[in-house]
């Protein structure tokens, strides 16, 4: 153990030495992948210094996520006090099924969820669980729905011809977790959204209306906390109204912009969150945790039983219900997620996670105030988002990306929204500063310069 850990000292002091001088790493075509980075595997073991070699050589070829040059997708940075919570989560390896393999780390996982449960304004019938991202608590949302609307579909199958409702914007995952459910992607209804990509509210009631007429079960409706490209917020006090209504579970994806809750600033953006029968957000996105770190905490925690919980006396041999957290999550196995962010939270305390979460806001305004101010941009952007979405000099926003990453320049990735396609810029790095996203553009305009 001890050779291996100074293999990984020497091999991430190595790295973060490099990645301030290299922020990207080399651009290797696909097709090159296997000559550029020998990756073959041999009948026999190999020394442990061919090993470390192999190992530079793969480490320096991989993409750099935690760089001031990583703007591609809605996580990026490093969080030292997670990164030290989860290497400690490898080295002890539970499995955050049983009080008895897990012990004091089954009580840091429900620390979290409590105090997020109490955060959102609910009571002691509220708790949840944490699962691998976001889609999967997506999906934990939807189950709970479907039993919820009829207890027997976990016996006898999806019987009933139900409907699910997101927003024409919403994360795929919805339609994926419909077709998972039982439920069907063709049950899976795409409200429109208005000008600034939020659900529009008329339209769901018009869908959940016309779907009762032709016989159908509105059985969910889900709210999205921040599109996936444009950061667009749906009105969950709307949303809920229409749920109570007509009696749909009402479930918010906050997977990317859910951390809102922490900012006092911000949390308006989920305003009504308290009335919603299920939440989900990733730590890993806005918070800066390791992948993966996704919660999901739902209103009356006997849905997360009546949906996910099974006897197995092999597994379940001491301890309530209560600390043998196996009994409402989707897996058996289950890797400590929540160590990463407890470390995170107790280090920096729950007014460091607000700041992390203003900080996102206050780069992303500096961002779209660059962009808004200079002739050479076309903004696209909603104003409360960590989501800069642009055009420069009218060049295919494709064609901009695909050059940055391919000459190892920028990793920054491209949106659309209705008619327009344009370079999305987030930043969900909190560890970056005015300048690096400042840098971001100059790095952008000299390189366009160069070309043609
Ligand atoms: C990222 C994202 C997801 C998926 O989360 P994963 O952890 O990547 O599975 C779901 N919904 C929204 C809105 C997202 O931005």
């Amino acid at each position: 153990m001890k050779q291996s850990l100074e293999i990984f000292n020497t091999l991430v002091n190595e790295l973060l030495a490099d990645e301030v001088q290299n922020p990207l790493a080399k651009y290797i075509p696909s097709t090159d992948l296997y000559e550029q980075v020998d990756l073959t595997l041999q009948k026999e073991g190999i020394s442990s210094q061919e090993l470390e070699k192999a190992l530079k050589d793969l480490v320096f070829a991989t993409p750099r996520t935690a760089t001031k040059a990583f703007f591609n997708q809605l996580f990026g940075g490093r969080q030292d006090k997670a990164v030290l919570g989860d290497l400690l989560a490898v080295i002890l390896n539970n499995s955050m099924y049983t009080y008895k393999v897990a012990g004091p780390q089954i009580g840091v996982e429900k620390v979290i969820l409590r105090e997020i449960c109490d955060m959102i304004g609910w009571d002691e019938n509220s708790d949840g669980t944490l699962a691998p991202g976001g889609s999967m608590t997506n999906l934990m949302g939807l189950i709970m729905a479907r039993d919820a609307f009829n207890e027997q579909t976990k016996f006898d199958g999806v019987q009933q011809k139900m409907t699910v409702y997101t927003s024409a914007d919403s994360h795929y995952s919805t339609q994926k977790n419909a077709a998972f459910a039982g439920i069907g992607r063709n049950n899976v209804r795409q409200v429109q959204t208005d000008h600034e990509g939020s659900m529009d509210i008329t339209a769901l009631e018009e869908a959940i209306k016309k779907d009762i007429a032709d016989g159908f079960h509105p059985i969910f409706i889900n709210c999205t906390a921040a599109t996936t490209v444009l950061g667009a917020y749906d009105n969950l006090v709307k949303a809920s109204t229409i749920a109570k209504k007509y009696n749909i579970w009402l479930h918010v994806d906050g997977a990317y912009g859910g951390s809102v809750l922490f900012s006092e600033k911000y949390r308006h953006l989920i305003e009504g969150v308290e009335n919603v029968n299920s939440f989900t957000l990733n730590a890993h996105k806005m918070l800066g945790t390791p992948l993966s770190c996704s919660l999901i905490v739902v209103k009356n925690k006997q849905h997360l039983y009546d949906s996910f919980s099974n006897d197995a006396s092999y597994l379940y041999q001491t301890d309530h219900d209560d600390f043998n957290l196996g009994k409402t999550s989707l897996q058996c196995g289950r890797r400590n997620d929540a160590l990463k962010f407890w470390v995170l939270w107790k280090s920096i305390g729950t007014n460091g996670l607000a700041e992390l979460v203003e900080k996102q806001f206050e780069l992303a305004d500096i961002a779209r105030d660059y962009v808004r101010k200079n002739p050479d941009y076309t903004d696209y952007s909603l104003d409360d988002t960590v989501a800069i979405c642009f055009n420069y000099k009218n060049i295919p926003a494709e064609d901009l990306c695909t050059k940055l990453y391919e000459n190892s320049e920028l990793l920054v990735g491209y949106g659309s929204f209705k008619e327009d396609t344009f370079v999305r810029l987030v930043t969900v790095n909190a560890t970056n500063e005015a300048e690096d996203i400042l840098n971001f553009f100059s790095t952008l305009e000299a390189f366009m310069s160069k070309q043609t």
